[in-house]
């Protein structure tokens, strides 16, 4: 933290430089992203994660990866949200919340499942909570793997939705 704080003092600038932009075609974006326009507003769940996915979306959208220069907006209400970005596998008392969030969005609507847990429960498969992976759950539009992904590729399935 310190080291970044250096930085910022010496270069005045905060933001990593922006990695080159997704395919101008539109080709990589999920077929229900392409109604979003340029920017897209950001319901969080988290159904059952071990915590360490929260921290790598909590840099994605912290002011060195920055998600919200390319147009992802977290907000606080699944009315006000085009996508839904859920981390963790579902347990058993996060499934009829999930359920519902996703219900309360307008459609279209968009799911990213972030991480390993999400996408196919990962480390906690077969665990006696876990009632399956996201897509057991609500449809999934876009995964992103890892245990857990890195902020810059948390960013990058995000721009797949904003084309930006
Ligand atoms: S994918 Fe890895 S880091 Fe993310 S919730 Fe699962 S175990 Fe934790």
């Amino acid at each position: 933290m310190l080291g970044l704080w250096h930085k910022i003092r010496r270069t005045g600038r905060v933001a990593e430089p922006a990695p080159p932009p997704p395919g101008r075609s539109g080709a990589d974006r999920p077929p229900a992203a392409k109604a979003l326009g340029g920017s897209v507003q950001v319901r969080y769940v988290d159904a059952g994660s071990c915590n360490g996915c929260e921290v790598e979306v909590g840099s994605a959208f912290g002011p060195v990866y920055d998600a919200e220069r390319y147009g992802a907006r977290l907000v606080a209400s699944p009315r006000h949200a085009d996508a839904l970005l859920v981390t963790g596998v579902v347990t058993r008392n996060m499934a009829e919340p999930l359920r519902r969030t996703h219900e309360a969005m307008p459609a279209p609507t968009v799911v990213v499942a972030v991480g390993d847990c999400a996408r196919n429960c990962g480390a906690f498969a077969a665990g006696y909570g876990v009632v399956g992976a996201v897509g057991d759950v609500v449809p999934v539009d876009v995964e992103i793997a890892g245990c857990p992904p890195r902020p810059e590729e948390i960013v990058a399935g995000l721009r797949t939705l904003t084309g930006r």
